[in-house]
């Protein structure tokens, strides 16, 4: 197993500032530190949360023009520590091309990307588990990725649904390791403390990856029956 990297245990997000934004993965920062990389369909809220964690309302772009933004943007939060926020996907007009150009980029950061430490997944809580989140939730368990799910926009249903929804995913999801799920808001202040802590406790146990697990994993064989 690679050294663990020491980097400080608390996560403040205060400071972090955009960094780069990259086509591929050879225009990517250097594979220093750690990374947390933010992934979800387009739409599950995912600049939001970004925007909303970090304080700042134009770090990452809301609500963009479908298809339009294919880019992995790096964000800084400090010297060994970033966050990466991975282009969304789930535009049933995106041409062909352009879901394979997406299916070829995001494979071949997820497989080779040796300071990325865990995944946050967003979904919609009003439609979670579609069949991107599961591919994604799939690939995480062949490549012993940790994975952290939020079940976005919470506000959008009363509690007890709220509550329904996180035990029916909770269920759902009962045999994947290393797998937490919880339910977020940015527009009304739902979660943020929980997500912090999942991201400090990856950083202090500050495992860089070890390729083995993901070398042979392809985290979609067909994209065209991505949703
Ligand atoms: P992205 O495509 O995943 O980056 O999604 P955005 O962050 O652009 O959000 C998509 C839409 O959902 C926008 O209209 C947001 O205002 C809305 N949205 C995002 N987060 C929340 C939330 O927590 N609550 C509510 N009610 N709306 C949200």
């Amino acid at each position: 197993m690679p050294e663990p990297t020491k980097i400080s245990s608390r996560v403040d997000l205060g400071n972090i500032q955009f960094l780069k934004s990259a086509a591929n993965l050879s225009h990517c920062p250097d594979d220093t530190g750690l990374e947390v990389a933010f992934c979800g369909r387009s739409n599950a809220g995912k600049s939001s949360a970004i925007n909303y964690l970090t304080g700042q309302n134009k770090l990452a772009r809301t609500s963009k023009t479908p298809g339009r933004t294919q880019l992995i943007n790096f964000f800084t939060v400090s010297d060994d520590f970033r966050l990466v926020d991975l282009p969304g996907y789930g535009y049933a007009k995106v041409p062909t091309a352009m879901k394979r150009d997406w299916h070829e980029n995001i494979d071949n950061y997820l497989r080779n990307r040796l300071s990325l430490t865990g995944l946050v997944l967003l979904m919609d809580i009003r439609h979670p588990l579609k069949a991107f989140d599961h591919t994604m939730i799939n690939w995480c368990a062949q490549a012993q990725m940790p994975l952290h799910i939020l079940l976005t926009k919470c506000d959008k249903l009363k509690r007890g649904a709220q509550q329904a929804t996180l035990l029916k995913v909770k269920r759902e999801l009962a045999d994947q390791q290393a797998t937490t799920i919880q339910l977020f808001s940015s527009t009304h202040d739902t979660g943020q403390k929980l997500l912090l802590n999942q991201l400090s406790e990856w950083v202090s146990q500050g495992h860089r990856a070890d390729l083995a697990a993901r070398q042979d994993t392809n985290f979609s064989a067909d994209i065209t029956s991505i949703d």
